[in-house]
Order: C-alpha cells, then structure tokens, then sequence
C-alpha cells in the first residue's frame, strides 16, 4: 500500500501554526513512509474563502518547504463529481430529499432541547412518499444507519466509538444545491486514495459521520490521526493574543523556516528529548504513534533559541537567502551593497532574528538618516574628529580592503596615539553606520565598501566639526 496523506485548509484566513504543524506531520509520516502528499484546498464555503488566503496557503507551504506530490486541488472545482456521487447515493436509496421547513427544524430543535436532548433531526422525510413539486427546495440527507456502533483506532487518541444513534441524518447537500463539508471530505479522500487523515482533533465528532459515508460509498476507511490542539503559554488556546499565529507573520518577524519547522515538529511528537532535528532526520524517526495525546504549549523561548541556532549552524547561503528577502523588504537594493553571506557571518552571532539583523545591515545598502544620539554623546569628545582624520589617511592609504589588514592598520593608530582601541573604533562605527554597535571594525568597514566609508567617514569629520 502506498501511504497517501494530505492537508486540507479551509482557506478563511492565513495559515496559523495549528494548521502548519497538521501539515508537517502529514507531509513528515508520507516522506517517512515513502508515500505521497497531497494538498487540497477546502473552498467550499465561498462566503469565507478568499483568494488571498489561497495566496497565503501556498505561501507558507513554500516558505516551509512542505511540497505536495499532488495538488492543490480544490473543491470549487469538483461539483461535478459532488453532484454525481450524491446522485448515485440517492438512486441507490442511501440518501433522501429532505422537505422540511425551517419553521419544523426550528420547532423539533426547541422541543428537544426543552427535554434535555441533543438536537437531531428525527428522520421525518426518510421514509416519506409524499408528492413535492419540482420546485419546491429541499437539502439532501445522508441515511446515517439508526443501530449499532460505528467505531475507529485513532492513531493517538485510541479507540473511539459512536452509537449510531447519537448520530443524525446530516445533511450533504445544503437547498442551494451545494455540498457541505463531511461530505465533500470523504468524497475527495476516497477518490485521491488517502491512506490517513492527519488533523486536528476538532474533527474528531465528524468522523463517526464521515466513516459510515465511506462505507456507503463502498471505499476504504483510512486510519485517523487526530492531534491534539496547540495551547499558548498561559494554557489557553493559541490565539492572536499571544502574539504571531500566522506563519508568514513568523517570516516576517525574522524567523528561518528550519526553525519553525523544527520547532513546529517538536510540538506535540517526541524522539527521545532530542529537540535539534534536520529534515532528514524528522523524516526518518518520524511516526503517529510518537504523537502526544496531549495538547502542546507554545513557547515562544524556545523558538527563538532554535532560531538563534540555526543562524549561527546553517549553510551560510540558506540563511542568506532568507536575509535577502527581509532586506528586500526594507526597499534595500542588493546590488548596491555587500553580499548578504557576509552580513551573515559577522551579524549571526550579534542579532537574533533576521528581521533585527537586516535593519542592523541596511546601512550598508543605503545612507542612513541620522547618528545614533547616545552614541554621539558616549564617543564623539574632544579629539574624536582629529582621530577620524587620521583614521581617513591610513584607510585612504590602505593597500587592501580586508577585515585584518585594516584592524592591525588602526590598532597601530591607537597605539601610536596613545587611546585606548574604543576611541578609534566608536567614533569610526558611528561614522561608518550611524551607531556605536557594529561587527569589529575590519568587519564593518568591508561590509561598508572602500568607497562609501571613506565617503562616510569624510561627512562625519565635516558633520562633528561644525
Ligand atoms: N478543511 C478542514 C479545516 O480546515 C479540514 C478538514 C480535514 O482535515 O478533514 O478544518
């Protein structure tokens, strides 16, 4: 059997963590198991589903380099398919024409909830033969069997049984002539031959309903995974309030995809207490049967200490590619600047997310606006512009624009002026970026460029003189 998985967003909004981390595992036990994945886009509900969240869906797919074998399908595109197994259904007498008013559904409901019952419709047009005219609107319902038990071995939840008697006949085409969710979902899970649902428990009610369809339909019931939910770090479920839910948001916040996907991973399956895992290696000690039963926390911490780690441990060119994007986005031109592999390699230990490094970088893309006050106050004194003059002549002079040439030229300086390496340093970082926190000055004025620091260092001098 090939193992077949797939993700299937309702795209209402923009991929949130919750939803990604479904993803990854679906994606993670196929890879795993040497299966296919699937993506299919649930836009059924055409009031909440918009372009942009499709957008946004692919996006944060992409970004996290969650590929799909198969897709994006969407279900938009399937109606043909809906109306003819609903179709089949009917002729075979496992689904009915449903007639009832709103005003019936409405008085059954209230007269249920008044004796204390779950509200379910009580069957009423499955075995009637009235006559009704073509006009006259009706839903379609699902013959739900009335005895006996539908029951499935959830991979981390267990054994899960229903009465069908809880069960109602739910309804699979709704009276505009649309199909409804647990309909669609099984139909394109039969038909795109997916071997296990992997997703949130949210959808642990549905599935009694969804397997007695299958068997309707005479297909495979596929193993279920249903994963426990994703908490804040109050305990409360995840939610904006928290911070960043959407995973682009986590883009633009400085994140690198490694590390939210090695954190997404983490939460809620375990290998041991190994926390740091390449892709590879998810892929290869991956399994369902390592999913918490539990919900998982969110801990923002921890995020950031895998960021960190993955700035500092990844192939220099993945990480400055992601730089790339958050410079981009800062209106920088590339072009007009250092290689973005240097600024990883003297900003990775100093900044802790991408976003902060690429403001801390920008300066060596284009002019700032202004020196930094405080700086200006600690380091420009007395002396500082003469210090900057000589600093000019011996950099003017330099035979080679390298990061240890031009620290030993101006350590020689401090030392033949007597100052501490500071009074060198300070007032040339400020000159060169606008503030007193920099890479070692060789760092800096390499990333700088021979030309523009020397132009740079030239307005400070004009600047602090007058
Ligand atoms: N479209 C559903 C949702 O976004 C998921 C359906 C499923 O995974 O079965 O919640």
């Amino acid at each position: 059997m090939v193992v077949k998985t797939r993700f299937a967003p309702s795209p209402t909004g923009y991929l949130h963590v919750g939803g990604a981390r479904t993803a990854l595992f679906s994606w993670l036990y196929a890879k795993h198991c040497g299966g296919q994945f699937v993506l299919r886009i649930e836009d059924t509900d055409r009031e909440r589903s918009t372009q942009p969240a499709i957008d946004a869906i692919i996006e944060s797919m992409q970004w996290l380099n969650l590929a799909w074998d198969e897709g994006p399908y969407y279900q938009t595109k399937r109606f043909d398919r809906y109306r003819e197994v609903i179709d089949k259904l009917l002729a075979e007498g496992k689904a009915y024409k449903c007639y009832c008013s709103k005003e019936r559904l409405e008085k059954m409901r209230e007269e249920q909830m008044a004796h204390g019952l779950k509200p379910r419709y009580d069957g009423h047009c499955r075995d009637s033969h009235e006559e009704h005219s073509p006009d006259e609107p009706y839903v379609v319902r699902f013959k739900n069997p009335t005895e006996g038990t539908v029951a499935f071995d959830d991979m981390v939840k267990g054994h899960i049984e229903f009465s069908n008697s809880e069960l109602d006949d739910f309804i699979i085409q709704r009276s505009d002539g649309t199909p409804t969710y647990n309909f669609c979902v099984v139909v394109d899970d039969a038909d795109m031959g997916i071997t296990h649902v992997i997703r949130g428990d949210d959808h642990v009610n549905n599935t009694p309903r969804q397997i007695n369809l299958y068997k309707a339909l005479g297909a495979p019931v596929p193993v279920f995974c249903h994963v426990a939910m994703i908490l804040g770090d109050d305990g409360t479920k995840l939610s904006k309030r928290h911070g960043a839910v959407s995973v682009m948001q986590y883009r633009e916040d400085g994140y690198l995809p490694q590390a939210l996907v090695n954190y997404l991973v983490r939460l809620g399956w375990s290998h041991g207490d190994q926390e740091i895992f390449s892709v590879p290696e998810m892929i290869e000690y991956f399994s369902l049967d390592a999913i918490s039963k539990s919900a998982s926390s969110f801990n923002t911490k921890k995020l950031d200490w895998l960021n960190a780690h993955y700035m500092k441990t990844l192939p220099i060119e993945e990480v400055a590619a992601e730089l790339a994007w958050h410079l981009e986005r800062l209106q920088a031109d590339l072009k007009a600047g250092p290689d973005p592999k240097l600024v990883v390699k003297a900003y990775a230990e100093r900044t802790h997310t991408l976003k902060e490094m690429a403001a801390k970088a920008l300066c060596y893309y284009q002019d700032f606006a202004s020196y930094d006050p405080a700086g200006v106050k600690k380091w420009i004194k007395e002396g500082s512009v003469d210090v900057l003059k000589a600093a000019l002549e011996i950099l003017t002079a330099a035979p080679a624009w390298e990061a240890q040439p031009l620290d030993e030229a101006l350590s020689d300086l401090a030392k033949r002026l007597e100052i501490g390496m500071g009074k060198v340093g300070q007032p040339l970082r400020l000159a060169l970026t606008g503030t007193a926190t920099s890479p070692g000055i060789g760092d800096t004025l390499v990333l700088c460029g021979r030309e523009r620091s020397l132009q740079r260092i030239a307005a400070a001098i004009a600047y602090f003189s007058a």
